[in-house]
């Protein structure tokens, strides 16, 4: 239920401003702006702030008025952002904010504990509502953590979709698919069924992992068509003009 304004704390503008200008100096206090009622009893008074470098920031003094009282007492005294005020933007965390090729070279990127993407070698192979455990014996080669089932499916949706997938115009326009050109190299493991490696140096995508399902110009049995090829070159023509001077000889 919302109290009524208590008349006295909403009044009290002077007690507010001397208050204030204890506490910050007259210089930087404003002209009184608006009151605002708080909870029983208590309201909020707001001075226009002169402090340089705070344009569109307001002061902020709440007061209370206890029952039988005459005067208020000063709870707190705060600088608030108004509309205008130049804010910092909102916090981001760092792991949100960076994106893929922010790394410098010496910058350190470690990944969490509990990072999603990646599993103990011992857990290869678990789905993490799987009732039953996955132990497999060494087959990180040494390796403390290694690609989970998620980050695996993470990192195959992330490649599919991107440059290398099958819907980018590249793919559209090639005369045929990685899946059957010669500059494949095939991966090993659950992901070699959807990628490989482009080894074509002409190719865009020479060293990039590829879909089976992508491709390009520089397909290894790709054919120009009979348009496309350079016009024949045209007959030898026999020279009339020097002919006599040639028989001179
Ligand atoms: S040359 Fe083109 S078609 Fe062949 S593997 Fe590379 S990207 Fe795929």
């Amino acid at each position: 239920m919302i109290s009524a304004p208590d008349s006295v704390a909403v009044e009290a503008v002077d007690a507010a401003r001397a208050a204030l200008v204890a506490e910050v100096g007259a210089d930087v206090v404003g002209e009184h702006l608006s009151v605002g009622s708080e909870s029983e009893g208590a309201a909020t008074h707001h001075f226009g702030c002169l402090q340089a470098g705070y344009p569109g920031w307001v002061w902020g003094v709440t007061v209370a008025h206890a029952d039988g009282q005459d005067g208020v007492t000063i709870d707190e005294i705060v600088l608030l952002p108004g509309d205008e005020a130049i804010t910092a933007p909102e916090w981001v965390p760092w792991r949100d904010r960076i994106q893929p090729g922010d790394l410098s070279p010496g910058d350190l990127l470690p990944a969490d504990e509990d990072d999603p993407r990646l599993v103990p070698t011992y857990l290869v192979g678990q789905r993490p509502d799987d009732d039953e455990v996955e132990v497999v014996e060494e087959v990180g080669l040494g390796r403390a953590r290694v690609l989970s089932m998620e980050g695996r499916d993470l990192a195959a949706q992330r490649w599919y979709d991107g440059d290398q997938g099958p819907d980018v115009p590249l793919a559209q326009s090639a005369p045929g698919r990685c899946g059957g050109c010669g500059f494949l190299v095939r991966l090993e493991g659950p992901l070699s069924t959807m990628f490989g490696v482009c080894a074509n140096e002409y190719a865009n995508d020479d060293g990039r992992v590829v879909a089976l399902d992508h491709g390009c110009g520089a397909h290894s049995e790709a054919q120009l068509r009979k348009k496309q090829l350079p016009p024949p070159m045209p007959d030898h023509v026999f020279d009339t003009v020097s002919r006599d001077d040639l028989e001179e000889f």
